[in-house]
């Protein structure tokens, strides 16, 4: 790609950006990459643009090697990385936003909720929604035809059925792709519909920053005065008593309003665990919905439309392979489709099964000097936590936090399967595992603390 056009630089970069973000926290990748783009590629040095100092220190000291690493999956071999200060990096990634080729949605959606985070309280309705996602480009199937139905309803009529609607289900299976389809429906067809989109991070964020900068008020008004209110990722509010109470008064105002509430969740209500009785019998009053995994045919059908979003004509093979391989989550599936197209394009390839078949393996090496076994031990040397309680049933709090951060490890780091992860650590249920990473992924994007035990620990583990 040496030269190459600004577009296949674009291309690769999203690709590489698309898989970074699967391996570090989501506010890492928030903090440290959403706002970098490859500025070129020259001589053998690759120079990446970042927005400022901060994060020039920290990707040149701690992400330097990840950043190699997944170049190098890409098959990009730089002798050497530079980053350098871009002031034109905002318009660029809104630029890049533009972009037809640009996939993966979920990173402009964090980009979206990023910049609303540092605005909070002073953003205006119809806030946080991505116009991207929509119904005309959500394919409905199996798995997913039941909570279409429902929000294609609501869209239509909003507040006076299924009130609340709250959907759940596993990671990366388009909720969040459909509920913001809802918003973007309702203010398409009435602009001044009040329309709130808000991560439940965010609520719980903006929340304690009311009560910290006494602006409770601000807080209370902005909500309670949505037409409808789309709140997303639930089960974050679990244990967040203050917050709770917040919301639970912000629901009734609006529900007695008839006002249209949204939540989505990646479990029902009654396992999201400390989630208050009263909110929990509110929730029951509206409909709930499970989204199950697509099957085969409809993840087919989405890598195709995908593909021809970006005008590329995949092999049928190709599609059944990808379909194949990546079973459960949308967003990976998207990802690898992502990294297929930036591959072949850089070196002008027909796609074919050798070449996804060689990337998707490609993504499964790991450090093969690490087993599943070293780093629950490492995890349970660090916490003093002893083997036998580490993969025994006791749930006490200082055995179940260092347990959930060994399954982290094992997938940001070994990304062994969910079912495997289990195993190892002597649970039966996979679902265990998914919700156990996705905690404290979550929570190292606020808690220094988690973050602290997790890099000492991948320290340990590498040294
Ligand atoms: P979740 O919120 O359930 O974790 P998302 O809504 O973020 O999942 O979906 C992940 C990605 O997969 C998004 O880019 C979304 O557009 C895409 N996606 C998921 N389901 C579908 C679908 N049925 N049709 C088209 N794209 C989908
Ligand atoms: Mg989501």
């Amino acid at each position: 790609m040496e030269d190459g056009k600004r577009v296949q630089d674009d291309r690769l970069w999203q690709a590489v950006l698309g898989e970074i973000e699967l391996s570090v926290s989501r506010g890492n990748y928030l903090t440290w990459f959403k706002n970098t783009r490859l500025l070129r590629f020259k001589d053998g040095v690759l120079t990446i643009g970042v927005p400022n100092v901060f994060i020039k220190q920290q990707l040149e000291r701690k992400y330097n090697s990840l950043i190699e690493e997944v170049l190098a999956k890409n098959q990009i071999t730089p002798e050497r990385i530079e980053y350098k200060i871009h002031t034109d990096i905002n318009a660029s990634s809104r630029r890049l936003e533009e972009e037809p080729f640009q996939l993966n949605t979920e990173s402009s959606e964090r980009l979206h909720s990023a910049t609303t985070i540092t605005n909070s309280l002073s953003h205006s309705y119809r806030q946080g929604l991505n116009e991207r996602y929509t119904f005309e480009n959500f394919i409905v199937g199996s798995g997913n035809e039941l909570a279409y139905a429902a929000c294609q309803a609501i869209a239509q009529n909003p507040g006076t059925k299924y009130n609340p609607l709250f959907i759940y289900g596993g990671v990366g299976i388009g909720k969040t792709h459909l509920i913001q389809a809802v918003g973007n429906a309702i203010t398409s067809r009435n602009p001044s519909t009040r329309v709130v989109y808000v991560s439940t991070e965010q609520f719980v964020q903006e929340f304690i920053d009311a009560v910290r900068y006494k602006k409770n008020t601000d807080f209370a008004g902005y909500y309670r005065n949505a037409d409808v209110l789309i709140i997303d990722d639930m089960q974050f509010i679990a244990g967040k008593d203050k917050t709770q109470e917040e919301f639970f008064h912000t629901f009734n105002a609006l529900h007695q309003a008839n006002k249209q509430v949204i939540i989505s969740s990646d479990k029902p209500p009654k396992d999201i665990p400390t989630l208050e009785e009263r909110l929990r019998s509110r929730f029951a009053w509206g409909m709930s919905i499970d989204m199950q995994n697509p099957d085969f045919e409809t993840r087919c059908a989405i890598v195709q439309s995908k593909a021809d979003l970006v005008g590329i004509i995949l092999p049928s093979d190709v599609v059944d392979y990808l379909a194949n391989h990546i079973q459960t989550n949308i967003r990976e599936l998207e990802g690898a489709l992502n990294q297929l197209i930036a591959f072949c394009e850089m070196r002008h390839l027909e796609p074919d099964v050798t070449i996804v078949s060689n990337l998707l393996s490609a993504n499964k090496t790991r450090p093969k000097h690490l087993s599943a076994r070293q780093v629950i031990e490492r995890v349970s040397k660090h916490f003093q936590v002893p083997m036998d309680d580490m993969l025994g049933p006791k749930r006490d709090k200082d055995i179940v936090v260092p347990r959930q951060i060994a399954m982290y490890i094992l997938r940001s780091e070994l990304h062994l399967s969910y079912p495997k992860i289990a195993r190892e650590l002597g649970r039966k249920d996979h679902t265990t595992a998914i919700h156990s990473v996705d905690k404290v992924e979550n929570e190292m994007s606020f808690d220094a603390v988690i973050r602290q035990h997790v890099t000492d620990i991948k320290e340990r583990l590498y040294a």
